[in-house]
């Protein structure tokens, strides 16, 4: 899916139409010293560690695409929900 690097689009914080700029949202560094990262090494260790069945074949085949609008009057991000899809590309206009 081809989608518009600027949408013209209601900001709630400036209360009208303003232009604003349209990016992916991407998932943080994982941190090794996190404590679920921490205690889920724990969980792992030794015989018999692995918690749960590695997941041989995915229920799911797409993964989510979730825009991240910045409004260029106030810089205020918006999430949007997610959408399934299989390729999401930023096109200019
Ligand atoms: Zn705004």
């Amino acid at each position: 899916m081809n989608y518009p690097k600027e949408i013209r689009r209601y900001c709630p914080k400036c209360n009208t139409h303003t232009v604003q700029k349209v990016s992916l949202y991407k998932a943080g560094k994982r941190r090794g010293s996190a404590l679920g990262e921490r205690r889920h090494a724990e969980d792992k260790k030794g015989y018999g560690g692995q918690k749960f069945p590695k997941l041989a074949k995915p229920a799911k085949t797409t993964k989510k695409a979730t825009r991240i609008l910045t409004c260029t009057v106030c810089k205020k991000k918006f999430n949007t929900l997610g959408i399934r899809i299989r390729k999401f590309e930023l096109v200019a206009v």
